[in-house]
């Protein structure tokens, strides 16, 4: 009974397994497949992925996914070990034989003498397991999902995930771009407004009709769009007023510098508690990322946009994470239940494995949260209280999510400054 029960042998589950049993606790794994499967997985390996073969840059000076892989290594993961074991040539990226590093996964967990792995699907935990660590990711079995919606209230799993793109504050023009609330509401000046005039609109609804767009899985095709939150692109097919009455209507907002009324207006929503993350609202998308780079550069004040976060638009399954967890991952309602990877709003395979990390760590009790100067802390203060609960999206981890630094280094060696801090506050935490 005073095992940990992990639910989910994917990228998380994984390593909140190997934590835990390093950690010297016994481990119970429970993966559903092969006895079921999901709609996107292939084998029955554990940490298989689904899609990119590629974790991301592994540069961890200069990218805050680098330094998460560098921190994570520090830490002892087994996804790092083995994403290195089986690494592929890729420049600064690193990507990874798939078939070998989930074989490596499934072997390194299977021959620990502290986990026990078992194949079946949990549709609800017993009541009797104290200490458990949800790691079902994107696609949960429904029995399970339901079980999850009961506890927290039908509103807070999202099914469908429809993601606008995330801009850096510091990279908008705010010679060309002002603060305003439509109809001054709020505080008056609580939005990013970049004004389109006639000709500038018309060149944006081209681009969005004929920009490339990314091809739908089979499965997806029969997840209808929720009419709330239709991708710009296709809002923009059906006529080239329809965004000029939707998400970028001009109307209660006029540029202080401007003689006229704007013809059409994008806005910027704060997305974060340090304020210096900014989300292009109602601008989720289908259309590559090279192209939303290329078509939302477009937009006045957008010309140097930098996007923490690029938009799209898949099936999901997460949890509002800043209004359900702690900040040691547990569900507040139920505090034997843990969540980890991309069901706690996270995104990507790393940034999953990361979270997997911590709630391997915190069952096993080390409850110590690692600082927020760390891109691990960063990330988990993101998705437990720094994140706005209205707007919670799955996020990748940026730079923009840590506390800004004393002193005022721009650029690459802002990042560099980062960087360094971070892995020397991660020092002192693993020395706990
Ligand atoms: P998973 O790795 O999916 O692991 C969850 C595990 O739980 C699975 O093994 C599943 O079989 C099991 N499970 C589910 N329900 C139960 C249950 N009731 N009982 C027991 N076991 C259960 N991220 C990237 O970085 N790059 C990409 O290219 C990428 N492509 C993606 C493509 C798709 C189609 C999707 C859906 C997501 C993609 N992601 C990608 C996002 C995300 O990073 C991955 O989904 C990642 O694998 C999430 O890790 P996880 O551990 O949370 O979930």
């Amino acid at each position: 009974t005073d095992s940990i029960h992990i639910i989910g042998g994917g990228l998380a589950g994984s390593e909140a397994a190997w934590q835990a049993a390093s950690a010297g606790k016994r481990v119970v794994l429970h993966e559903m497949r092969p006895v079921r499967n999901t709609d996107a997985h292939e084998s029955e390996g554990l940490a298989e992925l689904v899609c990119s073969n590629s974790l991301r840059s592994d540069d961890f000076e200069n990218n805050a996914v680098g330094l998460l892989h560098e921190e994570m290594r520090r830490a002892g993961s087994i996804i790092l070990k083995c994403a290195d074991a089986h690494r592929l040539p890729a420049g600064g990226a690193l990507a990874v034989d798939r078939h070998g590093f989930s074989a490596g996964v499934t072997e390194a967990l299977a021959s620990h003498p502290n986990i026990e792995i078992r194949r079946e699907e949990i549709t609800a935990p017993p009541a009797d397991w104290q200490n458990v660590v949800v790691a079902t990711g994107p696609l949960t079995s429904p029995s399970l999902a339901d079980f999850v919606r009961q506890l927290t209230g039908a509103e807070s799993l999202s099914f469908f995930d429809a993601i606008a793109p995330i801009v850096h504050r510091e990279s908008i023009d705010m010679d060309k771009a002002w603060m305003q609330s439509r109809y001054d509401k709020g505080e008056g000046k609580d939005y990013i407004n970049c004004a389109m005039d006639k000709e500038q609109y018309a060149a944006f609804i081209e681009a969005l009709l004929t920009g490339e767009k990314t091809e739908f899985k089979e499965w997806e095709k029969s997840t209808p769009y929720f009419e709330g939150c239709l991708p710009i692109e296709v809002m923009a097919s059906r006529g080239i007023d329809t965004l000029r009455y939707g998400p970028m209507k001009p109307v209660g907002l006029k540029d202080p510098r401007a003689e006229k009324r704007p013809y059409a207006v994008v806005q910027l929503r704060q997305d974060n508690a340090l304020g210096n993350l900014w989300n292009m609202v109602g601008f989720q998308t289908k259309l590559k990322h090279a192209e939303q780079v290329r078509i939302f550069r477009m937009i006045p004040g957008l010309e140097n946009a930098q996007f923490a976060r690029l938009g799209g638009l898949h099936r999901n399954t997460f949890l509002n994470s800043p209004t359900l967890l702690d900040g040691e991952l547990r569900l507040k309602a139920r505090p034997s239940l843990r969540f980890a990877g991309q069901v706690t709003g996270v995104e990507g395979y790393v940034e999953s494995a990361a979270i997997g990390l911590l709630a391997g760590r915190f069952a096993a009790g080390k409850s110590a949260p690692p600082p927020p100067t760390t891109a691990l802390g960063a990330l988990l203060a993101h998705i437990t209280v720094g994140a706005e609960a209205e707007t919670f999206q799955p996020m990748n981890v940026n730079f923009g999510l840590f506390p800004e630094l004393p002193a005022g280094p721009r650029g690459r060696d802002r990042k560099k400054a980062h960087s360094a801090r971070a892995l020397a506050d991660l020092a002192g935490w693993l020395n706990q």
